[in-house]
């Protein structure tokens, strides 16, 4: 079973992704988080991905999908659950993503699309904080670290992305509403979405994502 996470930045995808890996055996691909690692090793795809990263522009679709390929495609992967945090992007990811699991005889079965207003994103991304080590998210008001400005794992000091500032939060709304927003008909089509409010609480909306997953393994 494959679930893919669609939402505009903020509505907390990567929150609820990483509390079903706790939970759940799967295995989480987030391209943003993939991304950001290929900057911190500075490799030679990291430094052409900076650049619209910085500015909230798609990174183009080959290096993403270079990326996607290589983690998907394992001996394990017809048994793995993989929840798709970020990815795909645009419609030619979509497509691709489609031939890449055909290929190895599998599947999309559930697309959860994540709806918010967007002040309320804002605030929860100008709040939200990173480990630069594991990449777990906190939040400064609504998911507090229990040590002030730690990661409760890695005990290092937390840090805000670059690309959190208000005018690139901005940038990013409007790519996803031009670009990632058609999905939504592409994937209804295919008849595998459903809706959570992510404006709850996070315990709340993690139940209702649980359920939906639960729901579908029973089909
Ligand atoms: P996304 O991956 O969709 O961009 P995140 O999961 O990183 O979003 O969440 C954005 C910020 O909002 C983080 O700081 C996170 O701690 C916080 N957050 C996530 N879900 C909720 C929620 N349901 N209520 C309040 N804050 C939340
Ligand atoms: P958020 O958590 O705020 O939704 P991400 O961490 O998913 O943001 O993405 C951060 C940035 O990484 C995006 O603004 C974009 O530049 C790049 N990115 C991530 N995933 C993709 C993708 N699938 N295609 C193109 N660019 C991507
Ligand atoms: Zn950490």
């Amino acid at each position: 079973m494959h679930i893919v996470f669609i939402g505009p930045p903020g509505v907390g995808k990567g929150t609820q992704a990483n509390m079903l890996l706790e939970k759940h055996p799967m295995v989480k691909i987030s391209t943003g988080d993939l991304l950001r690692e290929s900057i911190r090793n500075q490799s030679s795809l990291g430094i052409k991905a900076k650049g619209f990263m910085e500015k909230g522009e798609l990174v183009p679709d080959e290096l993403v999908l270079g990326l996607v390929q290589e983690k998907i495609s394992t001996p394990e992967a017809g048994k793995n659950t993989f929840i798709f945090d970020g990815f795909p992007r645009n419609i030619h990811q979509a497509k691709e993503l489609d031939s890449i699991l055909t290929s190895l005889r599998s599947k999309i079965d559930l697309v959860i699309d994540f709806t918010m207003d967007e002040e309320e994103r804002i605030i929860r991304l100008t709040g939200r904080r990173m480990c630069p080590k594991c990449q777990r998210t906190y939040h400064t008001i609504f998911a507090k670290p229990k040590d002030d400005t730690l990661c409760d794992v890695c005990h290092i000091l937390l840090v805000q992305r670059t690309d959190d500032n208000e005018q690139v939060i901005r940038q990013r709304s409007v790519v996803y509403w031009e670009h990632t927003k058609p999905l939504l008909n592409y994937y209804g089509e295919r008849k595998v979405l459903a809706n959570v409010d992510a404006s709850r609480p996070i315990e709340k909306v993690f139940s209702e994502i649980e359920k939906l997953i639960s729901s579908k393994k029973k089909k």
